[in-house]
């Protein structure tokens, strides 16, 4: 109960009329993977805005490694260790895949002081660069434009970037979504080694790869979680299977 790195206890939103989070209460304890599941429109990415920062609940609160952070602002909670994939949009296209991550630490650090100094040889910069790249299997591809890269490939480098800035936590919203099965069984491997060094929350449509990778998946129904267990449970839980998985 208390080692949980991330806490939700009875978050509440609303977009006028539509409660798009109800009394939601979710933890993510260390070395694990925690998969929230739930149809179009349940809440998701909702949910993951409250967290991250950019949308505010309307009740409840949010606990980061015992520290509440309700009310800071997105970029207090990533410098304090929230990680987030960044998007495709922000990899800069002919940058160098290893300029790219270290440009995602150099902005986190936001150390305007840094501006004179050339990017590619400053040592703070450059070490968590590599060692995410190398944790995220990008060190042979360290040198190419970004440009040049597959589908696949970017999403590992958006994930360098989160990683490589020392995340306590990883939120993942739909990481394998346009990857294949070839991407998404490498992805899949590389995350499951990865949960051991940083507690991952997973959304997730591929339910073999939910299924395969989550230790506990949360179903969240309109807004609530309507079932909380490990793979099994949820698998064979009946409202689960009425709600979600369509049976
Ligand atoms: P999911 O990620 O599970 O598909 P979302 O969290 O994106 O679901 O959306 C949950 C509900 O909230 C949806 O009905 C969606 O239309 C609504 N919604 C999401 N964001 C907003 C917003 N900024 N303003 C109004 N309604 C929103
Ligand atoms: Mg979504």
């Amino acid at each position: 109960m208390s080692d949980a790195v991330l806490r939700l206890s009875h978050l509440n939103k609303r977009f006028g009329a539509l409660q798009a989070t109800r009394d939601v209460c979710l933890d993510l304890r260390p070395g694990e993977i925690h998969a929230l599941i739930g149809p179009n429109g349940a809440g998701k990415s909702t949910l993951i805005g409250q967290i991250a920062g950019s949308l505010r609940p309307d009740s409840g609160s949010i606990h980061l490694a015992g520290r509440e952070v309700t009310s800071l602002s997105v970029a207090q909670r990533a410098r304090l260790g929230l990680g987030r994939s960044f998007q495709v949009s922000s990899l800069a296209e002919p940058l160098s895949v290893r300029r790219n991550v270290m440009i995602a630490v150099q902005a986190l650090q936001g150390h305007s002081f840094r501006f004179w100094k050339p990017v590619n040889r400053d040592e703070s910069l450059l070490a968590p660069a590599q060692e995410a790249l190398a944790r995220m299997g990008l060190t042979r591809r360290a040198d190419t434009p970004v440009a040049e890269l597959s589908h696949g490939e970017r999403r590992q480098v958006e994930m360098a970037c989160a990683l490589a800035l020392k995340p306590r936590v990883l939120l993942l919203d739909e990481p394998m979504a346009g990857l294949g099965p070839e991407g998404t069984a490498h992805l899949t491997e590389l995350l499951e080694a990865l949960k051991h060094e940083v507690p991952i929350l997973l959304i997730e449509h591929d339910m073999d790869a939910v299924f395969r990778l989550a230790d506990r998946i949360s179903v969240l129904v309109a807004g609530a979680v309507i079932a909380h267990g490990d793979a099994a449970a949820i698998r064979t839980n009946p409202h689960v299977r009425e709600a979600y998985l369509g049976e």
